[in-house]
């Protein structure tokens, strides 16, 4: 690949198509726009980044974007009862809790609570299991994303050897899941993991979901690999992914940046993860 240089797997043409077809499929049907409720717990600033930009994605869109923003310390049973509120209201199709909770609350608790048919974070234990038994359901929206830009770029899946670094409810386990649907070998290695390095040389597609800026060099990479970069590290310079884009990309046969990979998706697949659930909530 030395010369030719890797394919860049680009997410940020692919979410703009994405959002382009659902905010024409939201002007066309009228009525009541689908409603996206986000709750906050404390104001933890990286988070409002977060939410601020899913409320002007939603608005991009004609797409009706609410943030219910609760005190740092508030009780559980506090942010239960803001769920189950939104669960009731007839104007919102999408609920989703912004992460990390303060210590004293249990995501997984919340998660629960959030109706299954509203879970557009697909952390829901009704949507986790649709996931693994190949159902229909809401799934978590950074594997979507994944998945539609190796099929844009038409990555074969099927048959290969695919290794996923972390197992994380939101992206590391759900993308296993996926790609296992997919017809891939699927390896999901973590912090306890031998011999990182070598059984990542054995990737045909590497998915890098861990938070350590630069930590993929090019002695994981086997030659001609596709290699995914979920890594987001904010950092004063700047977005930071997880593989060392200078190191490795030179080996790779494609390779999402950051930022501009895999990032623009996972919020376009959030609104179609809404869009979805507006439709069968209409129906
Ligand atoms: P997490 O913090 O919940 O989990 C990290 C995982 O990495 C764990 O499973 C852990 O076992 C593994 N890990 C930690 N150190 C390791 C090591 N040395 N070797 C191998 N595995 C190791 O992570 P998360 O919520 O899945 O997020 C992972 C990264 O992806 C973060 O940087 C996050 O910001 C980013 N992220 C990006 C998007 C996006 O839209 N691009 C979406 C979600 C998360």
């Amino acid at each position: 690949m030395d010369g030719i240089g890797p394919v860049i797997l680009s997410g940020v043409e692919l979410a703009g198509r994405i959002r382009s077809q659902l905010a024409s499929e939201i002007a066309s049907k009228g009525g009541r726009p689908p409603g996206l409720a986000v709750v906050m717990v404390g104001n933890d600033p990286a988070s409002s980044v977060y939410v601020s930009s899913k409320e002007k994605a939603c608005a991009k869109i004609g797409m009706a974007g609410a943030v219910l923003r609760l005190r740092g310390d508030s009780t559980q049973e506090e942010a239960l009862a803001a769920v189950r509120s939104l669960n009731d209201d007839p104007a919102v199709d999408g609920i989703l809790c912004q992460l990390p909770l303060p210590a004293h609350i249990s995501p997984s608790a919340v998660s629960s609570a959030i109706d299954p048919s509203k879970d557009v974070d697909g952390l829901h234990p009704e949507n986790v299991g649709r996931l693994w038994r190949g159902e229909e359901g809401l799934f978590p929206c950074t594997p979507l994303g994944i998945m539609a830009l190796l099929g844009e770029y038409r990555i074969g899946i099927e048959g290969v050897r695919v290794v996923v670094i972390g197992r994380s409810d939101i992206v590391g386990k759900p993308i296993a899941a996926m790609m296992l649907h997919a017809n891939a070998t699927v390896t999901l290695a973590h912090s306890h993991t031998r011999e990182l390095q070598n059984l990542c040389r054995e990737a045909d597609v590497l998915v890098a979901a861990v938070g350590r800026p630069g930590m993929i060099t090019r002695e994981f990479v086997k030659p001609g690999a596709t290699v995914v970069d979920v890594g987001i590290t904010r950092t004063a310079d700047g977005l930071h992914g997880d593989v060392d884009f200078g190191s490795a990309s030179p080996v790779c046969g494609a390779v999402t940046p950051v930022p501009g990979g895999v990032g623009p998706l996972t919020i376009a697949l959030l609104l179609s993860n809404t869009v979805k659930a507006w439709r069968k909530h209409l129906a």
